[in-house]
This record gives structure tokens, sequence and C-alpha cells, in this order.
């Protein structure tokens, strides 16, 4: 088995993170965590490679649509449709819109639960119903109501990756294998270090 300190997600700061100026807040925030950066690149995505990057995950469709529907039910709204495969549709064009329309700022963080962390660190999709102390529950103000009425995605400042297999998937996409670094931090001892004997003289 690897080691738990071994695991990597994709963290892509949008277009509006990078316009609004929170590259250094944001990165400052997975950082501080404790994990570990080990790619880090800004480029201009076409809109062939985010639909490459979304559907990469053959449920993504399914789940999107599933997780609006049920945000619109639960706000006393009716969805623009039944069909989460339609509700997706609709929502993959404009995320291509979106994430091709200037510099995104693509990192690969690693360590323990690196997923799990930068998750919760970013917290959840709309920035409307976010958790305060999240990137997008306090850096930015966008719901799924407005985006929808104004036929756009929702501007939250950050992709992340899903799930640790969803991860596996997405970091070869945007990066090659040399463009990752292994390297150690001296920081990574009091994390991970079982007997912590380098400490006193
Ligand atoms: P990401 O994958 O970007 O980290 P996420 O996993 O929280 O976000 P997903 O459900 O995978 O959310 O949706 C991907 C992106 O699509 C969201 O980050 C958001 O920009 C946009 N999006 C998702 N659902 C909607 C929606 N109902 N209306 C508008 N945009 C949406
Ligand atoms: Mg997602």
């Amino acid at each position: 088995m690897k080691h738990p300190k071994t695991e990597r997600t994709l963290v892509i700061i949008k277009p509006d993170g990078v316009q609004r100026g929170l590259i250094g807040e944001i990165i400052r925030r997975y950082e501080q965590s404790g994990l570990k950066l080990v790619g880090l690149k800004m480029v201009v995505p076409t809109k062939d490679f985010i639909e490459k990057h979304y559907l990469i995950n053959p449920e993504w469709r399914r789940i999107t649509g599933e997780k609006t529907i049920e945000s619109y039910r639960k706000n006393g709204k009716k969805p623009p449709s039944d069909d989460p495969i339609k509700v997706t549709e609709v929502i993959l064009n404009n995320l291509k819109k979106y994430l091709s329309s200037g510099p995104v700022v693509a990192m690969v963080w690693q360590g323990m639960h690196a997923v799990g962390i930068v998750r919760k660190i970013t917290g959840g999709t709309e920035p409307l119903t976010s958790d305060v102390g999240t990137i997008r529950g306090d850096l930015t103000i966008d719901s799924y109501e407005v985006s929808d009425v104004d036929g756009r995605a929702v501007r939250n400042l950050i992709h992340a990756s899903g799930t640790p297999e969803e991860a596996e998937a997405e970091i070869p996409l945007w990066f090659s294998e040399k463009e990752l670094l292994n390297y150690r931090l001296i920081s990574e001892a009091i994390l991970y270090d079982v007997n912590l004997d380098g400490i006193l003289e």
C-alpha cells in the first residue's frame, strides 16, 4: 500500500480567481494546511481541453445534474429539466466558455488526505451556500439561481478533484510526469514522523 502522504489532488484557480487577484491568497490557504505543492503552472485552456477534463469521470454528468436538481428542489424551485444529463449538458457548455476565457493556475497538492483537505478548504460548489471560512464561502458571491438566469457557469474560483480516483485521472491531463516534483519538505517531519526523535538536541 502507498503511504497516505503520497495522495495527490488537482486544483485549478479558475479565470475569476486570477482576475480578482486571489492567486496568492488561495495558494496561502492550501499551503498553510501542511500539504505540499508538487506542480504549478499558468495556462489558457481550450474548450476541447475543458470538455475532456470534466468528462474524464464517466459519472460526472449524472452526479452534477442530480446535485443541481436537488439544489433547485431544496430551494422550492423547479429545475430546468428533470433529466440530470440534460441539465449537465447546459452546464458543460457554460463551463467551457468560463474556463477558456483567460489564464488559469493549475496546481498539484500532495499529502495525507490531500483530496479531502483541499475540498474542505475550498468549500461547497455554490458560493451562496458554501461555508464561511472556506475559499468559496469567503472570497466570492455567486449562486446557481443567478448564474442560470444569466446562462453561465457558477463562478466559484476553484476546481478541486472530487475523489482520489478523479485526481489520478485528472492530474496526467494537466501535467506531464516531469512537471511533478519529488522532494522533501522539512515541515513534513512534524506531520508524518512516528517517533519525532529529531527535535531535541
Ligand atoms: P469543481 O469540479 O469545479 O471543483 P464541484 O466539484 O464543486 O466543482 P461540479 O458539480 O463538479 O462542482 O461542477 C463543476 C463546475 O460546474 C462547478 O464548479 C461550477 O462552476 C459549475 N456548475 C456546477 N453546477 C452548476 C449549475 N447548476 N449551474 C451553473 N454552474 C454549475
Ligand atoms: Mg467536480
